[in-house]
Order: C-alpha cells, then structure tokens, then sequence
C-alpha cells in the first residue's frame, strides 16, 4: 500500500473507550432493558450496534413553511396540530387513512393508502411535522405518504435540518429511537478505531470513522450526509471485494488435474459436433482449454443470452476431460433442464464410448444406487444432475469437471460444495440471465467471465409486439395460423391459480378460457412447477413429440427449454415480469430457423409499465435489457439472499454506488495483490471485518 509515513496519524482512542463499545445496549443511557429487548429485534445488542444503526433515510426540514405559503412541486415541511383523523376502506382491501392538520394559516391533508396502522398513532392535539411533495386539491393542501415527525408538545423548535429516519420496531417510536442513538454517538463514538490505513482514506476522500459515524446520524447539510454515507458504502463494498478477492486468490493456491485440450482430442471432439461453431464459442472454448490446462482450477463463467449455444461449449470442456480419463458432472436446477441436456448428450455421444448416467429425483432406488456405485467405482465418466441430487449423494472417483448451469439461481457457497479430496475440479458455471455488470461484480466477483455475444447464424431476432386488450382477438387468430401451418406455441402466466391477494392472470384461468374460447380446436397442454417431476416429465414429453400443440405454463419454461417448432409465445399479465426474465422467455421461441413471435397481453398497466415493456419490445439485446432492469427494477431476486449465500449488504446501493464499487473493487485487488494474507499491521481491522462478515460464507480459510 501506499508510504503513509508523511501523513499524520489518526488519533487512537484509549483501551477503556474501546472495551466501553462492547457496553450491552441495556446500559446505553435512555434504553433500559424493556426496550433493550425491543432493539435486540433490530438485531441491536450493544453500544457499538447502535452507532452502526444507520438510518434509512431522512426527513428533509431545510424548507419549513406555513401551509399558506406551500408550493406544489418540491418537498416542504410543515408544522402543525392535529385537529381530525379519519379512515375508509374501499374494495380489494384497499384502506385509507387521512390526518388533518392546521396551523395560523390553514389546513393540509395527509394520507396513507394501505396503511391502516396509521390510523392508531395519531390522536386530536398532537403537534406533528409533515414532509412531503404537497398538492393543491381544489382548496385544501395534501400530502400523501409523507415523513411524520411527531414532537413533544412544547417541544423547542428543532435545530436539526435534516432528521434522521430509522427503521423501527413495533413499540418503539421515531423519536425514542433519534434519542437512543443520539445518546449512544455522543457517549460512544470516541471508541471507534479507524479500519483504513490514513493513505486511503487520502486517497479516496473518504471522511474518517468517527467523524463519518457522528454525521450520518446527526448531518449538518446534505453535503455532509453524502459525504458519510458515501464512506461507508466503499467501506462495505470494500469488504466484501476483499473477501472475493481473497477467496479467489484461495481458489488458485488449490490443486487440479491438468486436462489440456491437445490437438487430438480437439479434432475428436469436433467430429462430434453437429455444426459449426460461432466465432464466440471458439473463443469461450479456448478459454476454457487455457484455464483447463493448468494445474489450478479454472473457476469460470460463461455467460451469453438465450440461444448463444452454451451446452455446446460446455460439452466440449466435458469431453475434454472424459478424454484425460477423468469424470465431469454437468448440474443443472430444473428436471426439465437436466432432461434436456441429457438428450442432447445422448445424441451427441451415439456413437462415442463416453459413459453417461443421469440422476434426478425420478430414477428408482435401485438405480440410484448401482449408478453412485459406479461413479465412485469410475466406470461413469459423465454425470448429469439436479443440482441438489449431485451435490448430496455423489461420491467421484476422480472428478476433473463441475459444469453447473444457470448458476445465478446458486449461491456462492455451493460452488465448492463438490471439492472432494485433494485435487479440487475445474468449475464452469453458466448463465442465460444477462446479469448487469454491477452484480456480476459482486455475485461472481471472483470467477473468470466468457461471454457469447452472438447467436448461432440463422437464428432470428424474436418479433415482440404488444397487444392491447382490444386488439386481443386479432393475437390470437395470428396465433392460430401458426398453429395451423403446424407450428407450436407457447401461453405464459405469471400464476398458477388465481390468487385472492394478487390480481394477476394465472394458469389455470388462461388454459380454462383458451381451451374453451380462442383455442378450443387445439390440444393444449398445462406446466407449472407444482406439478410433480413425473407430470412434469410427460407434458414435456407430449410438447416436444407435437401431441400437445399448445403449452400454458408458468415461467418454469424460463430456463433452457429448447423446441424449435414452438415459434409463437403469448405472454399474459407481461408487467409482472422483469425485462431479463421475460427475455429469457420469449428466447425460446425461435429457435429453429423459422422467425419466432412474441405477444404481450398488457391488460390494464400503468403508463410506467408500458413504457418498460415498449422498450423491451424495441430491443433484442439481453444484456442491455437487463441493465435497464436493474436501473428501473433494482437488483431484485438477483441478489436474494438464499440465491448467492451473502450477507445483505446494509448501505451499498448496487443501483446508484457503481461507481464507489467500482473503485473499492480495484483497490481491494490491489490490497490483496500486495498483502495476500492482510498480514501487515495497517489492515488488520479491514481483516477482521472482512472475515466477521464473510469468512463463513465464502468458506475463507483461516476464519477466526
Ligand atoms: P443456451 O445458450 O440458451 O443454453 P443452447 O446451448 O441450448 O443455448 O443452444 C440453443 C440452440 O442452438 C440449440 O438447439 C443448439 O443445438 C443450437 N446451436 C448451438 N450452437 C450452434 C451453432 N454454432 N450453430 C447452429 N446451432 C447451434
Ligand atoms: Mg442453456
């Protein structure tokens, strides 16, 4: 790092300060252990919790105003007296609750939708103050949603302009929470030790520890509030890039069987194949070979929209290995999925002395068993799988190659869940989610990327149009053209039985009303993921074949499926979908060579939702759509927390901090190229931290 000799040392708290950071939140002045136990809920336990409670947002009160003087179009507070509450409720459980207030100069309405608890915490009297947008509606001011700060009755003005907003609990209110972390910055803070050495903290502008704890509870302006947040956001990304980059430097130092692919084995590989590669696949294949070869496992991801053909290339890594004698194991998350592949291996290897088994949830026990025998015995060379059936039972005999498809749907952690032994495998992930680049930076910081940006020659961009509800009839007699020059189509919806709850159209009522309206001369067919595996197996069965022309499903269709002679899909209740997934949708149309069709039902949408789904029309590239996802949507199931195994972050925005991420993603790389251990003096909080946070679930060696 950095010569930090020149600048000058931050200050050291004293040894007492920092044990007193430890202090049980019962102890903190204002708490006591009624409300300790309130805060143990927000997983608050000590002094040194609380500081780090950061609020979520702030109520803005640089622009006070009397109601007389309010202006539509920006944020204003006002003060008042509550002097009328009201509620009302409406059908489809929509609920309205409204606060009258009043000051010298008039009346303002504030409403909440939705939000009956409202009601209880206002009574007649209460001084309260509002922040919001206001609107003139004919002569009364209103302000819907707004932030409610509700102040002791003859409280002092406050001398605060920006009022920090917490998350809070039932039984603990916006004020007490202000006053309990308030107490705790001021008694406390000075505990706090600085993590970055002073040379980044330089270099970057980032506001010290203590000083970025006191303004980001208590800021002078938003400057100031900026100013901190922004430390703290590169401080956790920071982290957590350490910890990628550390487990990714972990993953090198492991041992793996060199499979080269050598000009024989290549040319036998290719013989098997039934066309010509794309001009990215041979580039994706060779960078697979190079990492293939080396004695270090190749940790890699292969991503490329729907269609790029990614089996193929994966295919060739596995054969590549079955070649050295060594076995591969191909997962998948889906039946339907692992099916699919099979069948494609199985064509492929007609005629080849490869050994395959396939082990899904469908295959008997004794099946099972003498297959397992047989993997562990290393008379199976190619295991094809559920992710969770491989992963459970599996013992190899000398495993080379782990190919896990549509990996975003996995956490991190499993990703090494199949190391067994000594020599760890080479390790292809792949994905059809076009996943924008900041996520990709954090789910998969620590693999190598391959992308396939083009699709094999001959497959059409998908025409995708939207189809108003009057224009419906004529969708579906195009729909049924299709049909009749023996083609196949697809019906997606986002449900599988009405619900009460939602109103979005769903399976049962699109197959109910097809198969009785529109398309009652065709043989429809119903998929949905409650259906058992051995259901599931047959419908598919019976699409492929063409005994069903017409398959009303869910999105379980989403991944991977592959029918070329299903050119036309219809989606209905489109807006429930995220542009990505209703990409990977509409990629399994058009897959032959024939030009494929997608209908968007819209229904009632809003304008906001017709515009998203305009542009989705407009555009054909995966990887563009997603960005615009995540820009509109945010990261979504994406970065659920069951699917990567990561701790949430708690302050980084991946939508709006790309650029701080950006930075502390090189800078950790840099740090970790330097100082592979974080051994030196300077780093050893920054390594505590990162192993607090991620050691256990990024499995990093010396935890502890
Ligand atoms: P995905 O990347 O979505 O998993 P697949 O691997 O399923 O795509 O490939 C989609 C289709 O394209 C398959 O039918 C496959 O056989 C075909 N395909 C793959 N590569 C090529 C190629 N180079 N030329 C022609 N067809 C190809
Ligand atoms: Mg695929």
């Amino acid at each position: 790092m950095r010569d930090a000799s020149e600048l000058h040392a931050v200050p050291q708290p004293t040894a007492e300060a920092k044990r007193r950071l430890a202090t049980p939140v019962e102890y903190v002045r204002g708490v006591g252990p009624g409300r300790a136990e309130l805060l143990q809920r927000l997983g608050i336990r000590t002094a040194m919790h609380l500081l780090f409670y950061f609020p979520r947002d702030y109520q803005d009160l640089s622009d006070e105003r009397t109601i007389a003087n309010l202006e539509e179009g920006r944020s204003q507070s006002v003060r008042g007296v509550v002097a009328e509450i009201g509620a009302s409720s409406s059908g489809f459980g929509r609920s309205r609750v409204s606060v009258l207030i009043g000051d010298d100069t008039g009346h303002l309405r504030a409403t909440w939708f939705n939000q009956p608890f409202m009601r209880d915490k206002f009574r007649p009297g209460q001084h309260l103050l509002f922040t919001a947008v206001p609107r003139l509606r004919g002569l009364m001011w209103e302000m819907s949603h707004p932030q409610v700060t509700f102040l002791a009755d003859e409280e002092a003005p406050l001398d605060a302009k920006l009022l920090p907003v917490y998350g809070l609990t039932e039984g603990l209110s916006q004020y007490q929470m202000r006053r309990i972390v308030k107490s705790a910055v001021d008694e406390f803070s000075g505990g706090l030790e600085e993590a970055f050495p002073p040379a980044l903290l330089e270099h970057y502008q980032l506001m010290p520890l203590v000083e970025a704890v006191r303004a980001i509870h208590a800021p002078t302006d938003r400057d100031q509030m900026q100013r901190a947040r922004r430390r703290f956001v590169f401080q956790e990304l920071f982290v957590l890039q350490l910890a990628l980059s550390i487990r990714r430097s972990e993953q090198r130092a492991l041992k793996a069987y060199e499979l080269p692919a050598t000009a024989r084995i290549d040319a036998r590989i290719r013989r098997l194949l039934p066309f010509e590669l794309t001009a990215s696949q041979h580039t994706a294949i060779s960078e697979i070979a190079a990492d293939m070869a080396l004695d270090r496992p190749m940790n890699r991801l292969l991503q490329g929209d729907v269609g790029s053909g990614k089996t193929i290339v994966a295919l060739y890594a596995m054969l590549t290995c079955v070649a050295h004698g060594k076995q591969a194991a191909l997962m998948a998350p889906t039946e339907i999925l692992v099916r699919q592949h099979a069948d494609t291996l199985a064509k492929l290897l007609e005629a080849s002395r490869v050994r395959w088994a396939l082990l899904t949830g469908g295959v008997t026990r004794g099946e099972r068993e003498q297959i397992l025998a047989d993997v562990a015995a290393g008379t199976i060379d190619v295991v094809i799988g559920t992710h969770a059936v491989v992963q459970e039972a599996v013992q190899f005999k000398q495993l080379g190659l782990v190919v896990v498809d549509e990996q975003h749907k996995f956490g991190v952690r499993q990703r090494s869940a199949l190391r067994q032994g000594e020599v760890a495998p080479h390790y292809l992930v792949m994905t059809a989610t076009p996943i924008p680049r900041t996520l990709s930076m954090t789910l998969f910081g620590d693999l190598d990327v391959s992308t396939l940006r083009m699709l094999p020659s001959g497959r059409q961009a998908v025409n995708t149009y939207l189809v108003e509800p009057d224009h419906e009839p004529r969708w579906w007699h195009f729909v049924r053209e299709r049909l009749h020059e023996g083609r196949q189509a697809f019906v997606v919806a986002p449900l599988v039985d009405e619900s009460e709850n939602v109103s979005a159209p769903s399976v049962a009522a699109a197959f109910e009303q097809l198969t009785n309206g529109e398309l009652h001369a065709f043989r429809l067919g119903v998929l949905h993921g409650r259906m058992s595996s051995a259901e599931k197996q047959r419908t598919m069965a019976e699409f492929r074949s063409g005994a069903t022309q017409v398959l009303v499903s869910t999105s379980v269709i989403e991944v991977g499926i592959d029918v070329p002679n299903a050119t036309v899909m219809t989606v209905v209740g489109a807006d429930r979908f995220g542009l990505a997934q209703l990409h990977q949708l509409r990629g399994r149309v058009g897959r032959g060579s024939r030009a494929g069709y997608c209908g968007l039902l819209l229904g009632e949408v809003n304008d906001a939702a017709r515009s998203r789904l305009q542009a989705f029309a407009a555009s054909n590239d995966g990887f563009a759509l997603a960005e615009l996802d995540f820009e509109l949507r945010g990261p979504g199931d994406l970065f659920g927390t069951q699917q990567h195994g990561l701790p949430p972050l708690r302050i980084a925005n991946l939508q709006t901090d790309r650029e701080t991420l950006e930075e502390a993603r090189r800078e950790a790389q840099l740090l970790v190229s330097d100082d592979p251990g974080l051994k030196h003096a300077d780093h050893a909080r920054l390594r505590q931290q990162m192993l607090g946070r991620y050691g256990k679930a990024l499995e990093l060696g010396d935890v502890g």
